[in-house]
């Protein structure tokens, strides 16, 4: 299984010189499986560049597409996703359970003249709704693909990824609270993974100010993925105004955590167009 990070950013693409390394895109993420099977998670503005890629490979696109929630951040790529725009290509869309709606909110909508010159319905790729992941688990060919309800207002879906031995856990605006018992829930969903991509969008400092906007502080996520004996922790959904440096110095701080606990968990903070390999 490989992941490619194509959007990193929580809340609104943040572009400029200052995130040129972790990238200014919101969430999306290309999970290669090794039967050859294609799963999108999120169509944050990530998904542009990867609908290009697509085009410059002229590849027929056949792929799931897994929606986590539908706050503007990881729905408003898709319009300009441009596979959808081809009678060749083919979505299966799960997720959320108003994934859909979501995606359709883009192109039309009662409020005001609408936000898109074109209608859901004039789209030429063949969209459907598979709805698997909110009634259990979802088999790509042999890979697993379960789901954990986030602790997010109005909602939303993590995912977690079996295939062979390997596991891939993704959690992202999720508000971890290390007092309350859906911790010990989510310790169980990300027990042994090799990776877990969560998001940290927060310093500690800055959490006290933010309970119940949906994200977790960087120390809470660490906690997650020591408790649950993570093999590889990524951090995620990093907030618009992280520069580079602040990114590095997280990272930093994390790495020192870890070492004073004598753990061997690897951290990384999610850089935009890389790729890791399980
Ligand atoms: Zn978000
Ligand atoms: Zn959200």
């Amino acid at each position: 299984m490989k992941v490619k990070f194509w959007g990193t950013r929580g809340s609104i693409p943040a572009p400029g010189k200052d995130t040129i390394i972790y990238g200014g895109n919101t969430t999306c993420l290309e999970i290669n499986l090794d039967n050859g099977r294609k799963v999108i998670i999120d169509a944050g503005t990530g998904i542009r560049s990867l609908g290009r890629e697509f085009e410059s490979r002229e590849d027929h696109v056949d792929i799931h597409l897994l929606i986590t929630h539908i706050h503007w951040d990881h729905i408003f790529g898709f319009p300009f996703f441009s596979p959808i725009y081809n009678s060749s290509t083919r979505v299966l869309v799960d997720g959320y359970n108003s994934c859909m709606k979501g995606l359709r909110y883009s192109f039309d909508n009662k409020m005001g003249d609408g936000f898109f010159p074109v209608r859901f319905d004039e789209l030429k790729a063949d969209i459907e709704f598979i709805n698997k992941l909110s009634h259990g688990s979802l088999d790509i060919d042999g890979t697993t693909i379960d789901s954990a309800l986030l602790h997010h207002p109005q909602g939303g879906l993590g995912f977690r990824f079996r295939e062979d031995n390997k596991t891939l856990v993704f959690l992202t605006d999720n508000e971890l609270d290390t007092k309350e018992k859906s911790f010990s829930d989510f310790i169980i969903f990300c027990q042994g993974a090799d990776i877990l991509i969560h998001d940290s969008q927060y310093r500690p400092e800055e959490i006290s100010e933010h309970r119940g906007w949906g994200h977790s502080d960087y120390q809470s996520t660490l906690d997650l993925a020591l408790k649950a004996n993570v093999k590889k922790l990524v951090l995620f959904h990093h907030a618009p105004e992280r520069k580079d440096s602040d990114i590095m110095e997280i990272t930093v701080s994390c790495q020192n955590l870890i070492k004073e606990k004598n753990s061997h968990l690897e951290i990384e903070a999610a850089k935009e167009n890389s790729v890791l390999v399980l």
